[in-house]
């Protein structure tokens, strides 16, 4: 259940909601042990940039369960198919609805209008996420506690300033200026401020994020902040994901040809998890 305080949700998940958890997969403590012992941990499921991938939906609803929560980091949508756009809010909205697993959303440039040319009144500062919200979904604007860690979601084109060092942030596009931003072909799709931020030691303890469909790297550290991004492969039978476990704090890249590579990201600096 979920307790609404001062603007924020501290979410209660049901102990037996995990009783049949296995650990994470191959390395540290399970998230299940710990809670056991009174320590909070969680596996984090982190995927981006479906824009409007039936399969890949279909995919997450059976995945979702092997996680405690499932960060979606923005572009569920896809305007360059924008006559389908009644279509594929129908099939984005059910699909969601069949995960049972806490779910986090932030909007992405494929989702959120806020100005320009006229289009469907849905798009206007990805309003049509506000039907996806429930209690154990939060989207844009959202900030919540779930099993000792902070998150918030960023709606694309909101304004930040500094974050608390334990916090995990959902921002559609990636710290401007870094490998998860820059493209293998030399592309740029970073956030400049949000760049700005982290290299001045203000940002989150991790910032997960998309946008930029073939970065260098699926993960770099600004300062504190660990940073992802799991890129796009379009024609992969699942989405790229990553997987990240707070009890071993380790991260693990996947694609459709399953585990791709392995990383440690244990806080540092003022990032106390
Ligand atoms: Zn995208
Ligand atoms: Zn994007």
């Amino acid at each position: 259940m979920a307790q609404r305080t001062g603007g924020r949700t501290r979410w209660q998940s049901a102990a037996s909601r995990h009783a049949h958890r296995e650990g994470p997969r191959g390395c540290g403590e399970s998230s299940e042990t710990n809670r056991l012992r009174g320590i909070l941990t969680m596996r984090i499921l982190h995927c981006s940039d479906f824009h409007g991938n039936k399969r890949w939906f279909d995919w997450l609803v059976d995945e979702a369960a092997n996680y405690d929560l499932v960060c979606l980091t923005g572009d569920h949508l896809d305007l360059f198919n924008y006559h389908q756009l009644g279509d594929q809010l129908s099939m984005i909205n059910a699909t969601l609805r069949r995960i049972t697993t806490p779910l986090a959303l932030c909007s992405g440039n494929h989702d959120s209008f806020s100005g320009g040319p006229p289009v469907d009144s849905r798009l206007f500062q990805a309003k049509w996420l506000r039907e996806v919200r429930r209690p154990g979904v939060w989207i844009d604007g959202d900030q919540f506690e779930l099993f000792g860690q902070n998150l918030r979601c960023v709606g694309w084109n909101a304004q930040v300033s500094s974050a608390a060092g334990n916090e995990i942030w959902l921002f559609h596009a990636p710290p401007a200026h870094s490998l998860v931003s820059a493209g293998i072909d030399g592309s740029e799709a970073g956030d400049e401020i949000l760049g700005e931020i982290c290299r001045a030691g203000n940002g989150p303890g991790i910032v997960l994020s998309g946008h930029q469909h073939d970065p260098r790297r699926w993960a770099c550290r600004i300062g504190h902040t660990w940073c992802f991004n799991p890129g796009y492969d379009r024609n992969g039978a699942c989405p790229n994901h990553i997987s990240i476990d707070t009890a071993s704090w380790s991260a693990v890249l996947y694609t459709d040809r399953g585990a791709a590579a392995t990383m440690s990201v244990a806080p540092r600096g003022r990032g106390v998890f």
